[in-house]
């Protein structure tokens, strides 16, 4: 079952060939087997799992309409509320906290039946590309041990690529889909901002966050993504469209794909050489190549660790002892309540945020930093509308290069560089996605990502589709976990 898509496990229990309770407890003994040692999870829904397939073999029994996800186990990152089951962020602030509704994309999967089986690791409150800002234990990369999955969604990555699961949610505000998609070999796909409600997500940076899926496959991202795509009225910035399908193509005839050569002009070697043939793998499928400017694209780092600290500083605010989570219990003052529970909640790398985003926000600094990061996020968004002008999709690796040791990262800023390529399609809002293309000397996966144009994320989808089947790399499962 492990070597087969969401949709063929749907088809496979639609048509009676194998039951819920069969689908649920196979997934249920891999992530008993592997899940402690990946780290992958935080939380494992057993009992509420099989009492959903329960429910769902006795529908197919019935002969009752069956949802699009019927028997699909999938699982949630620990920052996407499922109602009644504890959304802790991997942070110690929330480690009590239950979540008392659920996120609209939660609702939207299980209206089409799909079985919630775990909430997973992640940096703690998303704010990482490692996984191991997690305040309970780091999570491991599947093709590699010693090795960090990516994050902050690392371990809805990591849990997908060991085939623990075949679908799970994530969130991208600068690339934690993307970019734990890449360094585990599978595929991650970040929205149009405004295309998955935010409700029931919690808030990292609002004009940032989307809610994406991570599947082994763009078939399964496509299946979910007409799902998740819905408008929401809960969501202020959720896009009044009716959901779109996701056809798929098996060519790139007719499509022109900019590439920013200059931007990537220092590439390491062999992500370079990986790109290259990916490149002409394209080319191969009918698309035309050309060479895009886009060189604001240099200011995104900066201009993204500028904006996203200032929307969190004043989104976590919301985290002050008394409304949610910890009280410090030996608080004499209110002042302490605030101070103590955040002193003792947050961890080192959230408090660093807080007091940068509060930094660039403040009185004698608001025109310097945040103000000019707004205009230059502007220009970013105004030179990728350029580019679109000239081509309809763009493309450049996810991440400069494949997964890193754990802990090999100490310096902050080496940590915020490893979103370079991932941080601008959300400062501008576009759709993306990540596609595994291949492997590097020391086995380990590297990732290609395909941009479009605000609201074209079929044509990214349906393109990737094009490109995974020609590349092929799609159904190679890491030896450590391509066992029963
Ligand atoms: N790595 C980026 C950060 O640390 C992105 C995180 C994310 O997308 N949630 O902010």
């Amino acid at each position: 079952m492990k070597a087969i898509s969401a949709l063929q496990i749907r088809e496979a229990f639609v048509l009676g060939k194998v039951s819920a309770q069969e689908i649920t407890e196979y997934f249920l003994k891999r992530i008993q087997k592997h899940g402690k040692k990946l780290g992958a999870f935080l939380e494992i829904f057993e009992e509420k799992a099989l009492a959903k397939a329960k429910e769902l073999d006795i529908k197919r029994g019935k002969k009752q309409p069956l949802g699009k996800l019927a028997a699909i186990p999938i699982a949630v990152k620990d920052n996407i509320h499922i109602q009644g089951e504890r959304t802790s962020c991997a942070s110690k602030f929330l480690a009590n906290y239950i979540a008392p509704f659920s996120s609209t994309a939660v609702r939207l999967l299980a209206e089409e039946d799909a079985i919630f089986i775990a909430k997973t690791n992640m940096d703690e409150f998303a704010m990482g590309s490692s996984t191991e800002t997690s305040a309970f234990f780091p999570c491991r990369n599947p093709w590699n041990l010693n090795c960090s999955p990516g994050g902050s969604s690392g371990g809805s990555a990591a849990a997908v690529a060991a085939r623990l699961v075949p679908i799970a949610l994530g969130s991208d505000t600068g690339g934690s889909v993307r970019q734990p998609a890449a360094f585990c070999g599978i595929v991650g796909f970040k929205p149009t901002y405004g295309r998955v409600s935010r409700y029931g997500l919690v808030a990292f940076g609002s004009s940032f966050d989307q809610i994406g899926p991570l599947t082994t496959n763009t078939m399964d991202t496509a299946l979910i993504m007409e799902i998740l795509g819905h408008p929401c009225q809960k969501d202020a910035t959720s896009i009044d469209l009716i959901p779109e399908s996701y056809h798929l193509r098996e060519d790139c005839k007719g499509l022109t794909i900019g590439v920013p050569w200059n931007f990537l002009k220092e590439l390491q070697t062999e992500v370079a050489q990986n790109f290259q043939t990916a490149i002409e793998q394209l080319k191969s499928l009918g698309a035309t190549i050309i060479d895009i400017d886009l060189d604001f694209l240099k200011y995104g780092i900066a201009t993204y660790y500028i904006l996203s600290t200032a929307e969190a500083s004043t989104n976590l605010a919301r985290f002050d002892g008394i409304r949610y989570g910890i009280r410090y219990r030996d608080s004499k003052t209110l002042e302490d309540v605030y101070d103590l529970s955040r002193e003792e909640g947050f961890g080192k790398e959230v408090k660093k945020r807080i007091m940068l985003g509060t930094y660039v926000l403040s009185s004698g600094f608001k025109d310097a930093y945040y103000k000019k990061a707004q205009k230059v996020r502007t220009l970013i968004l105004k030179n990728y509308e350029q580019a679109f002008e000239k081509c309809d999709l763009i493309a450049m690796p996810t991440a400069s290069t494949s997964a890193f040791a754990l802990s090999s990262i100490q310096d902050p800023l080496q940590m915020y560089l490893q979103d370079i390529f991932t941080v601008t399609a959300n400062l501008a809002g576009l759709p993306a996605i990540s596609l595994p293309s291949g492997f590097d000397k020391d086995n380990k996966p590297l990732a290609l990502q395909l941009i479009g144009p605000q609201m074209h994320d079929v044509n990214v989808v349906q393109y990737a589709h094009a490109y995974e089947k020609a590349a092929g790399f799609s159904n190679h499962i890491s030896p450590f976990f391509n066992n029963e």
